[in-house]
């Protein structure tokens, strides 16, 4: 195997749990079908194909975690899907374990200061702008 092989493999592994979180939280919220949930999920930087995304839906429909009915929209038949309850359950105890790993994941980022620094940034280059622009017409 490759290093990149690799490296998409693992990738893909870590992230199936990110993504079967992101569909469950959609479907708690709306209905969900598989195209609108690949560009969805395309949105967040996950390329998934319809041969990889509808097998995970069927799988969470198949643990009870969504429910699925055919939708005939403009004569087209499109299946949806929304969580059930017991897929909210789990959803909301996911939250709570995400939440946790996002604490320790970033817990020596001082994420509360990133806006500042980022503004501060912005602002010291403002005045390095005006600095140039000033010396500019000085000449
Ligand atoms: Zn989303």
């Amino acid at each position: 195997m490759t290093p990149d092989k690799q490296e998409i493999f693992d990738a893909r592994q870590l992230y199936s749990g990110l993504i079967r979180l992101h569909i469950l939280h959609h479907a708690g919220k709306e209905e969900i079908f598989g195209l609108g949930m690949i560009e969805e999920l395309a949105r967040h930087g996950y390329k998934l194909s319809p041969g990889t995304l509808y097998p995970i839906l069927h799988g969470l429909e198949d643990n009870g975690l969504l429910r699925s009915h055919e939708q005939s929209i403009g004569g087209k038949i499109r299946r949806v899907y929304r969580a059930t309850s017991a897929g909210e359950k789990v959803l909301i105890a996911a939250k709570e374990k995400v939440r946790e790993l996002f604490g320790e994941l970033f817990e020596d980022e001082d994420v509360t200061q990133l806006p500042r620094t980022r503004s501060r940034l912005v602002a010291l280059q403002a005045a390095n702008y005006r600095r140039q622009s000033t010396a500019k017409v000085a000449l």
